[in-house]
């Protein structure tokens, strides 16, 4: 017997119908930007989708044709957001390139997805004077400055100036409806291992993960928010706050090339920002700034932290010293981001205060829309008890079914459905709090049972010597491994290797307690602020730990 259908307008979920929201109903509401010129830029939501709809007009002159892709190289800013929205919006594909990469890895990048257009600030005019030659693809390359600013020569070839394509159109032009799977925008891993991979998110999927990311489990905006993403809006699209926030309809900051802990709590303050995103990395910054100078905030109340484990100590600083509430998540790239934040429930509320620290440390619970289960290597899900430690699969409407231009799956087929395989190694509780024990190429192996690497820096970052800690394995010729703890110290406080490891006694069990600590002047991230530990693992691979 056919199926009743539902009688309900098919109205395709597309991203220019968040900015038309925006436009329509907060128009007035201010987009603040500290441009790469140095100045303070203040437009709001009405213009910005009068100039972004100007901006489409001027990609279809440049040639532009369905699912071109257009690229950025640019730090967060207004004419950034304006590129999100004039690209995908008219059916082109945006897509952001992070610029802290190795020039071959952009060079790389561009060519995989073909880029035609390529926008980019001012900073990078170098870059591309070096990396223009040898890009395949790129017909265009627009510099994101007015006319003032542009270079008065330069050696890359075909160079427009933004301001004068936007100025140059009437803005009447209608938002085309289409098929809401077309691709809206493209993002490739950083490729720690092996070439960068492309995830490709379509209108649909965009729109989903924005309502989802906007509840108040979630991220919790609202149209009273001030909203200042760290995050760069080359990384995963800065977690989707460029979609969240003309879903709400609130005020948007943007901090441009300036991430300096001084230079982002003056525009914190200034704009009275209220709700924040980053990983944390700059957050170290930050809070340093804050702490040396006995500064206070006098708005920020919440801040999103992900990308790699939050220290529960920066958690408690932010806490217990701001009063800023920290919202620890954890996502990928192929997950548009966002999979899991810690938000607790009602039956919480009860729980002392150092039980509830423990809880809010965990990477949190699924947002509607992401599935998860935690699977043996056999592929058999294990219990939700808190304990059991396995593989971490997940499944949802935002997360990727494949790589751009792969002809092999990635995922993996549990009791009759597919499911994308992390990478990452996690416990789930009974609540269905997930936690994040290591990626399962981080993990130590010392005599067949496994050591976590992230509760060992957890607990060195705890140590007030401590700038930061990576906790990496180290041959070993009767565990087969054994940690070794790598650390940066801050510069006025004094430890020796000694008292380091005199502070996990009691906080973690005996055999799991690192052999050995050595002090380095820095530690290697990569483009997305992640602790490189593959480059730490080869640096000190001929070391020899006191106790081989
Ligand atoms: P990249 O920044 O390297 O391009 P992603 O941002 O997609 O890649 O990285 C995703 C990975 O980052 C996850 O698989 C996980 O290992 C790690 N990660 C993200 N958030 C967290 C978190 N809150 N705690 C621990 N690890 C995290």
């Amino acid at each position: 017997m056919a199926a009743l259908m539902g009688q309900m307008m098919q109205m395709p979920l597309m991203i220019s119908s968040l900015i038309v929201h925006a436009a329509r109903h907060h128009g007035d509401i201010e987009i603040v930007s500290k441009r790469a010129e140095g100045d303070i830029h203040r437009t709001n939501w009405h213009d910005t989708e009068l100039r972004s709809r100007k901006l489409a007009q001027a990609l279809a002159r440049l040639g532009c044709k369905s699912g071109d892709r257009v690229a950025t190289l640019a730090w967060n800013g207004y004419r950034h957001l304006e590129i999100y929205y004039g690209s995908s919006g008219s059916q082109l594909v945006c897509h952001t390139i992070n610029p802290r990469l190795f020039p071959e890895q952009i060079a790389w990048i561009a060519n995989d997805a073909a880029d035609k257009v390529l926008c980019f600030d001012l900073t990078f005019v170098p870059l591309l004077e070096k990396l223009a030659p040898v890009l395949t693809s790129v017909e265009k390359f627009v510099l994101m400055t007015d006319r003032a600013h542009m270079p008065a020569s330069t050696g890359i070839p075909n160079l427009l100036c933004y301001e004068d394509l936007v100025n140059a159109e009437n803005g009447d032009y209608m938002w085309p409806e289409f098929d809401e799977n077309t691709a809206s925008t493209i993002c490739y891993t950083s490729g720690t291992t092996g070439h960068p991979k492309g995830a490709v998110y379509s209108h649909r999927s965009t729109l989903l993960h924005a309502y989802a990311s906007a509840l108040p489990d979630s991220m919790g905006c609202s149209a009273k928010d001030v909203i200042l993403p760290v995050v760069p809006m080359f990384h995963v699209n800065a977690w989707g706050l460029p979609y969240s926030v003309p879903l709400v309809g609130a005020k948007f900051v943007f901090p441009g090339p300036h991430l300096d802990g001084k230079s982002l709590y003056e525009l914190f303050e200034a704009e009275k920002v209220t709700f924040s995103a980053g990983v944390p990395t700059v957050w170290l910054g930050l809070i340093n700034y804050a702490q040396q100078n006995d500064l206070k905030f006098s708005t920020f109340k919440r801040t999103v932290i992900g990308g790699s484990a939050c220290p529960p100590t920066m958690m408690r600083t932010l806490e217990g010293r701001f009063g800023v509430e920290v919202i620890h998540a954890w996502g990928m790239t192929e997950m548009s981001p966002i999979g899991t934040l810690c938000k607790l429930k009602a039956s919480h509320e009860k729980l002392d205060s150092e039980a509830r620290h423990r809880l809010v440390e965990k990477q949190g619970r699924v947002v509607y829309g992401v599935d998860m289960m935690i699977l043996d290597d056999d592929e058999t899900p294990l219990p939700w008890d808190g304990k059991a430690f396995g593989n971490l699969v997940v499944r949802g409407p935002w997360i990727i079914e494949n790589y751009f231009k792969s002809r092999t799956s990635p995922l993996v087929r549990v009791n009759g459905q597919d499911w994308f395989p992390t990478g990452d190694v996690a416990t789930i509780d009974e609540d269905g709090y997930m936690q994040i024990t290591d990626r399962s190429k981080d993990v130590i192996k010392s005599g067949g049972e496994w050591i976590s690497s992230i509760e060992l820096e957890n607990i060195a970052m705890a140590h007030p010597a401590v700038h930061e800690a990576a906790a990496i394995s180290c041959k070993h010729p009767k565990w087969g491994e054994r940690p070794l703890l790598v650390v940066v110290k801050k510069p006025d406080v004094q430890a020796t290797a000694v008292d380091l490891l005199g502070f996990f006694e009691g906080r973690i069990a005996k055999w799991q307690i690192p052999d050995d600590v050595v002090f380095v002047s820095e530690i290697p991230h990569t483009a997305t602020g992640k602790i490189q530990k593959l480059k730490l693992r080869e640096r000190f691979k001929e070391y020899r730990l006191p106790t081989a």
